[in-house]
Protein backbone atom coordinates (compact mmCIF):
# COMPACT_ATOMS: atom_id res chain seq x y z
CA UNK A 1 0.00 0.00 0.00
CA UNK A 2 1.62 3.26 -0.77
CA UNK A 3 2.20 5.98 1.69
CA UNK A 4 -0.45 8.31 1.81
CA UNK A 5 0.89 12.17 2.91
CA UNK A 6 -2.56 12.58 4.58
CA UNK A 7 -1.68 10.03 7.13
CA UNK A 8 1.40 10.92 7.83
CA UNK A 9 2.33 13.65 10.42
CA UNK A 10 2.84 16.95 9.53
CA UNK A 11 5.40 17.68 11.58
CA UNK A 12 7.08 14.04 12.73
CA UNK A 13 8.42 14.04 16.00
CA UNK A 14 11.73 12.29 17.39
CA UNK A 15 11.20 10.63 20.55
CA UNK A 16 14.09 9.99 22.86
CA UNK A 17 13.96 7.02 24.95
CA UNK A 18 15.22 3.88 26.30
CA UNK A 19 15.20 0.23 26.25
CA UNK A 20 13.03 -0.87 29.94
CA UNK A 21 12.87 -4.92 28.54
CA UNK A 22 13.06 -7.34 26.33
CA UNK A 23 11.56 -10.86 25.70
CA UNK A 24 10.38 -13.85 23.31
CA UNK A 25 7.38 -13.31 22.26
CA UNK A 26 7.40 -16.53 20.21
CA UNK A 27 10.36 -18.19 19.08
CA UNK A 28 10.78 -16.08 16.02
CA UNK A 29 9.60 -12.70 17.58
CA UNK A 30 10.92 -10.68 19.93
CA UNK A 31 9.57 -7.52 21.78
CA UNK A 32 11.48 -5.10 23.13
CA UNK A 33 9.71 -2.40 25.18
CA UNK A 34 11.09 1.09 25.14
CA UNK A 35 9.84 4.44 26.94
CA UNK A 36 11.39 7.75 27.65
CA UNK A 37 10.14 11.56 29.25
CA UNK A 38 8.32 12.21 25.88
CA UNK A 39 6.57 8.84 25.21
CA UNK A 40 3.26 9.62 27.18
CA UNK A 41 2.85 11.78 24.30
CA UNK A 42 3.50 9.80 21.47
CA UNK A 43 0.44 10.59 19.14
CA UNK A 44 -0.45 6.75 18.22
CA UNK A 45 -3.22 5.91 15.86
CA UNK A 46 -3.39 2.53 15.81
CA UNK A 47 -3.47 0.62 12.67
CA UNK A 48 0.06 0.17 11.55
CA UNK A 49 1.59 3.15 13.21
CA UNK A 50 5.35 3.16 11.98
CA UNK A 51 8.36 4.60 12.63
CA UNK A 52 12.11 4.94 12.02
CA UNK A 53 14.13 3.17 14.63
CA UNK A 54 17.36 4.86 15.63
CA UNK A 55 20.23 2.66 17.11
CA UNK A 56 23.74 2.98 17.99
CA UNK A 57 26.66 1.22 16.25
CA UNK A 58 27.85 -1.98 17.54
CA UNK A 59 31.04 0.45 18.66
CA UNK A 60 29.67 3.17 20.20
CA UNK A 61 28.22 3.81 23.69
CA UNK A 62 26.16 6.53 23.23
CA UNK A 63 23.92 7.18 20.50
CA UNK A 64 24.17 10.04 18.14
CA UNK A 65 21.12 11.61 16.59
CA UNK A 66 20.51 14.18 13.12
CA UNK A 67 19.09 17.44 13.74
CA UNK A 68 15.64 15.84 12.20
CA UNK A 69 12.95 18.59 11.66
CA UNK A 70 9.78 17.99 8.73
CA UNK A 71 9.78 15.04 6.82
CA UNK A 72 12.92 14.99 4.64
CA UNK A 73 14.58 13.24 7.51
CA UNK A 74 17.01 12.19 4.93
CA UNK A 75 19.10 14.37 4.47
CA UNK A 76 20.06 15.31 7.65
CA UNK A 77 20.91 11.75 8.64
CA UNK A 78 23.00 11.13 5.51
CA UNK A 79 24.95 14.02 6.02
CA UNK A 80 26.25 12.48 9.36
CA UNK A 81 29.73 10.87 8.71
CA UNK A 82 29.34 7.37 8.34
CA UNK A 83 31.57 6.31 11.26
CA UNK A 84 28.26 8.10 13.66
CA UNK A 85 25.42 7.85 11.78
CA UNK A 86 22.86 5.92 13.85
CA UNK A 87 21.71 2.65 12.35
CA UNK A 88 17.94 3.12 10.86
CA UNK A 89 14.97 0.58 10.07
CA UNK A 90 11.36 0.83 9.64
CA UNK A 91 9.58 -0.30 12.72
CA UNK A 92 5.75 -1.02 13.32
CA UNK A 93 3.98 -0.02 17.09
CA UNK A 94 3.06 -3.59 18.41
CA UNK A 95 1.78 -1.85 21.48
CA UNK A 96 1.34 1.81 23.15
CA UNK A 97 0.88 2.26 26.77
CA UNK A 98 0.11 6.09 27.19
CA UNK A 99 -0.22 6.13 30.90
CA UNK A 100 3.01 4.41 31.32
CA UNK A 101 4.88 6.13 28.73
CA UNK A 102 5.30 2.33 27.00
CA UNK A 103 6.24 1.50 23.61
CA UNK A 104 6.61 -2.01 22.45
CA UNK A 105 8.52 -3.32 19.44
CA UNK A 106 8.49 -6.60 17.89
CA UNK A 107 11.28 -7.52 16.07
CA UNK A 108 11.49 -10.78 13.56
CA UNK A 109 14.31 -12.74 14.71
CA UNK A 110 16.07 -15.02 11.78
CA UNK A 111 18.73 -17.17 12.88
CA UNK A 112 21.92 -18.22 10.50
CA UNK A 113 22.89 -21.81 10.27
CA UNK A 114 24.94 -20.91 13.38
CA UNK A 115 21.93 -20.56 15.28
CA UNK A 116 22.91 -16.73 15.64
CA UNK A 117 20.64 -14.34 15.00
CA UNK A 118 21.08 -12.25 11.65
CA UNK A 119 19.66 -8.66 10.45
CA UNK A 120 21.28 -5.50 12.23
CA UNK A 121 18.19 -4.67 14.16
CA UNK A 122 17.23 -8.42 15.22
CA UNK A 123 20.90 -8.75 16.61
CA UNK A 124 20.41 -5.42 18.38
CA UNK A 125 16.90 -6.61 20.16
CA UNK A 126 18.14 -9.90 21.02
CA UNK A 127 21.31 -8.61 22.88
CA UNK A 128 19.45 -5.43 24.28
CA UNK A 129 19.78 -4.61 27.92
CA UNK A 130 17.28 -1.87 30.16
CA UNK A 131 18.68 1.23 29.59
CA UNK A 132 20.45 1.29 26.47
CA UNK A 133 19.71 4.43 24.21
CA UNK A 134 16.98 4.38 21.48
CA UNK A 135 14.62 6.96 18.99
CA UNK A 136 11.87 6.84 16.93
CA UNK A 137 11.06 8.90 14.43
CA UNK A 138 6.86 8.87 13.72
CA UNK A 139 5.98 7.91 10.32
CA UNK A 140 2.29 7.48 11.23
CA UNK A 141 0.08 5.12 9.26
CA UNK A 142 0.10 3.68 5.61
CA UNK A 143 -3.08 1.20 5.79
CA UNK A 144 -5.69 2.99 4.19
CA UNK A 145 -9.13 1.91 4.46
CA UNK A 146 -11.57 3.36 1.58
CA UNK A 147 -14.79 3.73 3.32
CA UNK A 148 -16.99 2.16 0.95
CA UNK A 149 -15.01 -1.07 1.45
CA UNK A 150 -17.21 -4.22 1.67
CA UNK A 151 -14.16 -6.36 3.06
CA UNK A 152 -10.80 -6.03 4.24
CA UNK A 153 -8.30 -8.63 3.07
CA UNK A 154 -4.78 -8.71 4.70
CA UNK A 155 -1.82 -10.78 3.71
CA UNK A 156 1.51 -10.45 5.34
CA UNK A 157 4.49 -12.42 5.88
CA UNK A 158 6.22 -12.19 10.00
CA UNK A 159 7.92 -8.59 9.20
CA UNK A 160 4.38 -7.79 8.92
CA UNK A 161 2.58 -9.60 11.60
CA UNK A 162 2.86 -6.39 13.78
CA UNK A 163 0.63 -4.11 11.20
CA UNK A 164 -1.74 -6.87 10.75
CA UNK A 165 -2.08 -7.06 14.66
CA UNK A 166 -2.47 -3.42 15.03
CA UNK A 167 -4.78 -3.22 12.02
CA UNK A 168 -7.28 -6.02 12.95
CA UNK A 169 -6.40 -4.41 16.83
CA UNK A 170 -8.14 -1.06 15.12
CA UNK A 171 -10.87 -1.84 12.69
CA UNK A 172 -14.37 -1.01 13.26
CA UNK A 173 -15.87 -3.79 15.54
CA UNK A 174 -18.76 -4.83 12.26
CA UNK A 175 -15.65 -5.34 9.89
CA UNK A 176 -15.67 -8.32 7.55
CA UNK A 177 -12.66 -10.17 5.60
CA UNK A 178 -9.66 -12.28 6.39
CA UNK A 179 -5.79 -11.97 7.62
CA UNK A 180 -3.03 -14.19 6.02
CA UNK A 181 -0.22 -14.63 7.71
CA UNK A 182 2.74 -16.65 7.10
CA UNK A 183 5.28 -17.29 9.83
CA UNK A 184 8.14 -19.60 9.71
CA UNK A 185 6.86 -22.17 12.88
CA UNK A 186 3.68 -23.22 14.03
CA UNK A 187 4.92 -22.17 17.53
CA UNK A 188 4.78 -18.20 15.72
CA UNK A 189 0.94 -18.41 16.08
CA UNK A 190 -0.35 -16.59 18.39
CA UNK A 191 -3.76 -14.87 19.63
CA UNK A 192 -4.89 -11.65 18.04
CA UNK A 193 -7.47 -9.45 18.99
CA UNK A 194 -10.06 -8.95 16.35
CA UNK A 195 -13.78 -8.13 14.55
CA UNK A 196 -15.65 -11.47 15.15
CA UNK A 197 -15.92 -11.04 10.97
CA UNK A 198 -12.30 -11.33 10.17
CA UNK A 199 -10.78 -14.58 9.90
CA UNK A 200 -6.87 -15.49 10.93
CA UNK A 201 -5.48 -17.81 8.24
CA UNK A 202 -1.79 -18.86 9.95
CA UNK A 203 0.32 -20.53 6.97
CA UNK A 204 3.75 -22.38 8.33
CA UNK A 205 6.43 -21.82 6.32
CA UNK A 206 8.38 -24.57 8.10
CA UNK A 207 10.71 -24.35 5.70
CA UNK A 208 14.13 -22.53 6.86
CA UNK A 209 15.24 -22.20 2.86
CA UNK A 210 12.16 -20.88 1.16
CA UNK A 211 11.83 -17.06 0.50
CA UNK A 212 9.41 -15.47 3.39
CA UNK A 213 5.88 -14.49 1.77
CA UNK A 214 5.84 -17.07 -0.94
CA UNK A 215 3.93 -19.39 1.03
CA UNK A 216 1.02 -16.77 2.23
CA UNK A 217 0.55 -15.64 -1.67
CA UNK A 218 0.24 -19.27 -2.82
CA UNK A 219 -2.32 -19.23 0.32
CA UNK A 220 -3.71 -16.57 -1.16
CA UNK A 221 -3.56 -17.10 -4.92
CA UNK A 222 -5.90 -20.75 -3.92
CA UNK A 223 -8.38 -18.07 -2.35
CA UNK A 224 -8.40 -15.76 -4.48
CA UNK A 225 -11.71 -16.12 -7.59
CA UNK A 226 -10.21 -15.39 -10.62
CA UNK A 227 -12.89 -15.08 -14.12
CA UNK A 228 -12.28 -16.88 -17.09
CA UNK A 229 -11.13 -13.40 -18.33
CA UNK A 230 -8.32 -12.91 -15.69
CA UNK A 231 -10.37 -10.40 -14.23
C1 LIG B 1 6.57 0.30 7.37
C2 LIG B 1 7.36 -0.90 7.82
C3 LIG B 1 7.17 -1.43 9.09
C4 LIG B 1 7.90 -2.56 9.50
N1 LIG B 1 7.67 -3.08 10.74
C5 LIG B 1 8.38 -4.16 11.15
C6 LIG B 1 8.18 -4.70 12.46
O1 LIG B 1 7.38 -4.20 13.27
N2 LIG B 1 8.91 -5.80 12.80
C7 LIG B 1 9.83 -6.37 11.93
O2 LIG B 1 10.47 -7.35 12.31
N3 LIG B 1 10.04 -5.86 10.71
C8 LIG B 1 9.35 -4.78 10.30
N4 LIG B 1 9.57 -4.25 9.07
C9 LIG B 1 10.62 -4.86 8.22
C10 LIG B 1 12.00 -4.29 8.62
O3 LIG B 1 12.02 -2.89 8.44
C11 LIG B 1 13.09 -4.90 7.71
O4 LIG B 1 13.16 -6.29 7.92
C12 LIG B 1 14.43 -4.25 7.96
O5 LIG B 1 15.27 -4.62 6.91
C13 LIG B 1 15.05 -4.66 9.29
O6 LIG B 1 16.17 -3.83 9.49
P1 LIG B 1 17.66 -4.36 9.59
O7 LIG B 1 18.46 -3.16 9.79
O8 LIG B 1 17.79 -5.46 10.58
O9 LIG B 1 17.89 -4.93 8.13
P2 LIG B 1 19.05 -5.84 7.63
O10 LIG B 1 20.23 -5.87 8.56
O11 LIG B 1 19.30 -5.42 6.23
O12 LIG B 1 18.33 -7.26 7.64
C14 LIG B 1 17.28 -7.45 6.72
C15 LIG B 1 16.28 -8.46 7.15
O13 LIG B 1 16.68 -9.71 6.69
C16 LIG B 1 16.39 -10.62 7.69
N5 LIG B 1 17.24 -11.76 7.55
C17 LIG B 1 18.50 -11.87 7.97
N6 LIG B 1 18.93 -13.08 7.70
C18 LIG B 1 17.92 -13.73 7.08
C19 LIG B 1 17.77 -15.02 6.57
N7 LIG B 1 18.74 -15.89 6.65
N8 LIG B 1 16.59 -15.36 5.99
C20 LIG B 1 15.59 -14.49 5.89
N9 LIG B 1 15.69 -13.25 6.38
C21 LIG B 1 16.84 -12.89 6.97
C22 LIG B 1 16.64 -9.91 8.99
O14 LIG B 1 15.93 -10.53 10.06
C23 LIG B 1 16.08 -8.58 8.67
O15 LIG B 1 14.70 -8.58 8.96
C24 LIG B 1 8.85 -3.15 8.63
C25 LIG B 1 9.05 -2.60 7.35
C26 LIG B 1 8.31 -1.50 6.95
C27 LIG B 1 8.53 -0.94 5.56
Amino acid sequence: MAKNPRLMPESPALYRGEVLRAARLTPSMQRVTVTGPQFAAFPYRGYDHWFRLFLRLPHQRGLELPELSGRRWWDPYFAMPEEIRPHCANYTVAGFRPGTGELDIDFVVHSGPDGEPEGAAAIWACAVRPGDPVALYDQGLIFDRPDDASEVHLVADESGLPAVAGILRSLPAHTRGRALVEVPLDADRRDLEAPAGMEIVWVVRDDAHAVPGEAALAALRRRTTVAPTGC
